[in-house]
C-alpha cells in the first residue's frame, strides 16, 4: 500500500538535507544507488519504488534504537493514558440501562421462572463479565454461553452462577467442562458416555443440559427420539441430566403456526421422558422474543439474551415491555474541512460536495463495526442535531457533511477538530438506532451490536 502511494519518477532522498546518509551506506547492506532509481534495485521491490521501501527501513531503524523507545518514558504514565485518548472512538455500556433491563424481564415473566441471562459473543459485544455480573445482581441465576473459552473467562473473572454452553463442544474439551464447572448441552450418546466416564474417573458428577430438536433443525436430539437417548445413556451413574430445553425458529415472527408446532412437539417430549421415567429437570425454551411474547413457554427458565441488551428481538415486543438500549457508540472529530463544490470525498470520490459543507472525519470505520453499507445511508449526531454520513466508510475513518447554509433560525454549527459525535445512541430529540442500521443494511441489530465490539475501547458507565 504504502509502496503504491510513491508516484513514478520519485528520485530517492536527492532533495534530502545535505548531511543525510542513508543507514545503509554504514551498515553495508545495501549498494547507495538503491536510493535512486537509477541505482540497483533491491530484491523484489521494483526500482521505482526502492527508494520508498528503503526509507521505511530507515525508520525501522531509528526506532530500534534504545535512546528513541519507550524506554525513555515511564512505563506507568505511559499505561494512564486513557483509551479514549489514544484514540477519538470508543463504546459506551450504561450497565444500569443492563440492570433495568434485567428488571424487567423478571417482572415481566414473574415469580417462579428463572432466567438464564445469555452473554454469548462477549455480551453481544456489550462485554460478558460485567453485563454477567450486572445480570446475576439482579435476579438472573443461570448464564448462557456459547463456547467453552466464554464460560472459562467468566469463571476467571469469578463467576460462580451455574454456565450452560448451549451447544455440545468437541469431546476433546471434556476436561475443560469438568475443570471449570461448566456444563454441556448433550445430543449424542457417545458426548454423554465419555463425559460421564471422564467425571466417574475423577469421582464427580456430569451434569448437563438436553438439547431436543422440535423444528429449527440446528441442534439437538429429535423430539421424538428423545426417550430413547435417554435409554441409551441414563445407565451411567455419573450423568447428571439438569436441564432439557428446546430452541425455537420463529419466536420473532409475526406467523405463529411454526411456533405452536415447536411447542407442542416440546411437551410431548418431556411428556414422553415423564411416562418413561427419566426427570428433565429444570425446563427451558424461551429465547427474548418468546420470553416476552409467549407466557405459555416460560417453563422454569427463560433464556433471554438481545432483550437484555435493551434491544427488542422484534416489532411485536415494543408495546410489551420497557427496554432500554445500553450500548451508545462515540467518536471525535479527528479532522475537519471546507470542500468546494464538486469535489469528491473518499475511496471512490463517490460523494461530490455540494458547496458549502464542512467534511469532518472520524476515526471509524468497518474494521470496528461501522460497517461499509451504511456508506452514505445514516446520520451521526453532533450537538443534538442529526448530520449525513457521506462517502464510503473506509477500514478505519469516516467522514460526514456539515451543511454551513443557515436555515431560518437553526443556529449555525462550526465542528473543531476534538468535538465529540454519537453514531450510535440518543441525544434530545435526536436519535440513531441499531435497528435503524440494520434495516438499512437487510440485517439484524444482532450483528451490528457485536460488530461494534471489534476493536474499539469499551467504557462502562
Ligand atoms: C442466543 C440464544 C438465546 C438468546 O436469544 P435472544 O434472541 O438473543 O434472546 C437463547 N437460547 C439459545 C439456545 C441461544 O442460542
Amino acid at each position: 500500500m504504502a509502496a503504491q502511494d510513491i508516484p513514478n519518477g520519485f528520485t530517492g532522498f536527492a532533495n534530502r538535507k545535505p548531511g543525510f546518509e542513508p543507514a545503509s551506506a554504514s551498515v553495508g547492506r545495501t549498494p547507495v544507488g538503491a536510493y535512486t532509481t537509477e541505482g540497483t534495485p533491491l530484491s523484489g521491490v521494483p526500482s521505482t519504488y526502492g527508494s520508498g521501501a528503503q526509507g521505511a527501513f530507515q525508520y525501522a531503524r531509528d526506532h530500534a534504537r534504545p535512546d528513541a523507545g519507550a524506554a525513555n518514558f515511564d512505563p506507568d504514565k505511559l499505561r494512564l493514558i486513557p483509551a479514549t485518548d489514544r484514540r477519538w472512538a470508543w463504546t459506551e455500556v450504561d450497565l444500569g440501562v443492563v440492570r433495568h433491563n434485567m428488571t424487567a424481564l423478571k417482572q415481566h415473566v414473574g415469580h417462579g421462572v428463572r432466567v438464564m441471562a445469555v452473554v454469548k459473543a462477549d455480551g453481544y459485544g456489550h462485554g460478558a463479565v460485567r453485563c454477567a455480573k450486572t445480570a446475576l445482581n439482579s435476579g438472573a441465576e443461570y448464564l448462557g454461553v456459547a463456547t467453552i473459552d466464554e464460560a472459562i473467562e467468566l469463571r476467571e473473572a469469578l463467576v460462580n452462577a451455574p454456565i450452560l454452553v448451549l451447544s455440545q463442544p468437541p469431546m476433546e474439551a471434556i476436561p475443560l467442562l469438568l475443570a471449570y464447572k461448566v456444563m454441556p448441552s448433550i445430543y449424542t450418546p457417545d458426548f454423554a458416555i465419555q463425559y460421564a466416564e471422564a467425571a466417574d474417573a475423577y469421582s464427580i458428577r456430569a451434569p448437563y443440559h438436553l438439547a431436543v430438536n422440535t423444528g429449527m433443525n440446528r441442534i439437538g436430539v429429535r423430539h421424538d427420539e428423545v426417550v430413547e437417548f435417554m435409554s441409551q445413556v441414563s445407565f451411567h451413574r455419573a450423568l447428571d441430566l439438569v436441564g432439557t430445553f428446546t430452541h425455537f425458529a420463529t419466536a420473532d415472527a409475526p406467523e405463529t403456526l411454526d411456533f405452536h408446532i415447536q411447542t407442542k412437539r416440546f411437551l410431548e417430549a418431556l411428556q414422553a421422558m415423564k411416562v418413561a421415567g427419566f426427570d428433565p429437570g429444570i425446563i427451558h425454551a424461551a429465547n427474548s422474543a418468546a420470553t416476552i411474547r409467549y407466557p405459555d413457554v416460560h417453563f422454569d427458565m427463560v433464556r433471554p439474551g438481545i432483550a437484555l441488551y435493551g434491544l427488542h428481538p422484534c416489532q411485536e415486543t415494543r408495546t410489551m415491555i420497557d427496554l432500554r438500549p445500553a450500548l451508545s457508540v462515540h467518536a471525535r472529530i479527528s479532522d475537519t474541512r471546507l470542500v468546494p463544490m464538486s469535489e469528491g470525498v473518499s475511496y471512490g470520490l463517490n460523494y461530490r460536495s455540494p458547496g458549502s459543507v464542512r467534511i469532518c472525519t472520524l476515526p471509524l470505520g468497518y474494521a470496528d463495526g461501522m460497517r461499509r453499507g451504511l456508506s452514505g445511508r445514516t446520520d451521526v449526531i453532533m450537538e443534538g442535531r442529526r448530520f449525513r454520513q457521506v462517502g464510503n466508510i473506509c477500514m478505519d475513518q469516516c467522514m460526514f457533511e456539515v451543511d454551513l447554509r443557515t436555515y431560518g433560525t437553526r443556529r449555525r454549527i462550526d465542528p473543531q477538530i476534538g468535538d465529540e459525535v454519537l453514531i450510535v445512541g440518543r441525544q434530545g430529540d435526536s436519535i440513531v438506532t441499531l435497528d435503524d442500521m440494520a434495516n438499512m443494511l437487510g440485517t439484524i441489530h444482532y450483528e451490528l451490536s457485536i460488530g461494534f465490539a471489534q476493536r474499539m475501547p469499551r467504557l462502562y458507565v
